[in-house]
């Protein structure tokens, strides 16, 4: 059900949501249940862009995020923000005015990547909350920006009907395995990847995360297919970058991935507390892991620029022999840095 707050009444995405689907006003979100499948769309004044937060002990690469939407559909058993949330349902801020003067003002200055999928998935509701038909003909208008939309769907209709001119489409990515036990809900490889097909054919950027990489008994094979299925599949030209990173997590998130009704092979693993306290895979199987993508990926692709979310410097400098330095250092490597 989709609930609209008072005071986001004949905000412009109400407006446009209400012409295709039922609406109920309510005074405010008290009076939702809270669930995945509710919808509240509200008029909040929060500071919607700003960067991605990161510790300064490992490498950074200045991502900045627009949280437009918080709360997703999908119930991925290490979602951060089954922590991070105080709420199930999915809030999306009304009045997108906003957070398009808030993304323009980021940008005023400086070039930035700027994306929606921090506190969401990018695109699980765009049939829905038609977000993409707002962002893409705004950030078209500007400069100074590579727009990315992160997602675990193939929910991709609307962008087909636009301009695909400075927005980049991305996929997290795990073998279907994993992704049927630890991503529920969300759309399968199969159909992330024929997404991927559409979308970069279209003219589209395109982006993978390799993130978070899991560890189970048959991993080299499981990567490894699933690596050569994405290479033989996707236009290397497309690809604007690749993320790297294995499962880490707060410990209190470990706590609830235990608790979970279907047991995930996250609760199967042996980890450490890394040197920010948070619980990681030990650094000779990081190693091990990100090592085994990164020259699986690089023996069908050359070109498409390849980056370790939030790792240590050491391993950089083990695996690709050199260190990104801080973040206004490390974007710079990114491709969209050098046209
Ligand atoms: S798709 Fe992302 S935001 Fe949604 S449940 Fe999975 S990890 Fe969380």
């Amino acid at each position: 059900m989709i609930y609209v707050e008072k005071s986001a009444e004949n905000l412009p995405l109400t407006n446009l949501i209400a012409k295709e689907h039922n609406i109920e006003v309510v005074d405010n979100s008290m009076e939702v249940e809270d669930k995945k499948s509710n919808v509240v769309i509200s008029n909040h004044n929060d500071n919607f862009v700003h960067r991605c937060p990161a510790t300064n002990i490992y490498r950074c690469c200045n991502y900045h995020v627009v949280d437009i939407m918080q709360g997703c559909p999908f119930d991925c058993a290490y979602c951060i923000l089954q922590l991070y949330l105080p709420h199930k349902y999915i809030k999306v801020a009304g009045n997108t005015d906003n957070v398009l003067s808030d993304i323009k003002s980021s940008v005023m200055n400086q070039k930035r990547r700027i994306g929606s999928g921090e506190l969401s998935d990018s695109l699980a509701m765009d049939k829905i909350i038609p977000l993409s038909k707002i962002i893409v003909p705004f950030v078209n208008k500007l400069d100074n920006i590579l727009f990315e939309f992160k997602t675990k769907s193939d929910v991709i209709d609307n962008l087909l009907n636009l301009n695909p001119k400075n927005v980049m489409v991305s996929w997290s990515l795990n073998p279907a395995s994993i992704i049927e036990k630890e991503e529920p809900y969300t759309a399968s490889l199969e159909r992330r990847l024929k997404a991927a097909e559409t979308l970069s054919k279209y003219g589209y950027k395109t982006g993978f995360h390799f993130d978070p990489l899991i560890m189970t008994d048959n991993f080299e094979k499981l990567y490894g297919d699933l690596i050569e299925n994405l290479t033989s599949r996707i236009n290397e030209e497309s690809v604007e970058y690749i993320s790297i990173s294995t499962f880490r997590c707060p410990s209190e998130l470990m706590n609830i991935i235990r608790q979970r009704k279907n047991p995930s092979i996250l609760t199967k693993g042996d980890f450490i507390k890394g040197i920010d306290g948070k619980t990681r895979y030990f650094k000779a199987e990081r190693i091990k892991m990100i090592r085994f993508v990164t020259e699986k990926i690089q023996k069908y692709w050359k070109k498409p620029f390849i980056y370790y979310c939030m790792e240590h410097s050491s391993i950089w400098e083990n695996i690709l022999n050199y260190d990104p330095g801080e973040r206004e250092e490390f974007e710079t490597y990114f491709p969209c840095y050098n046209k």
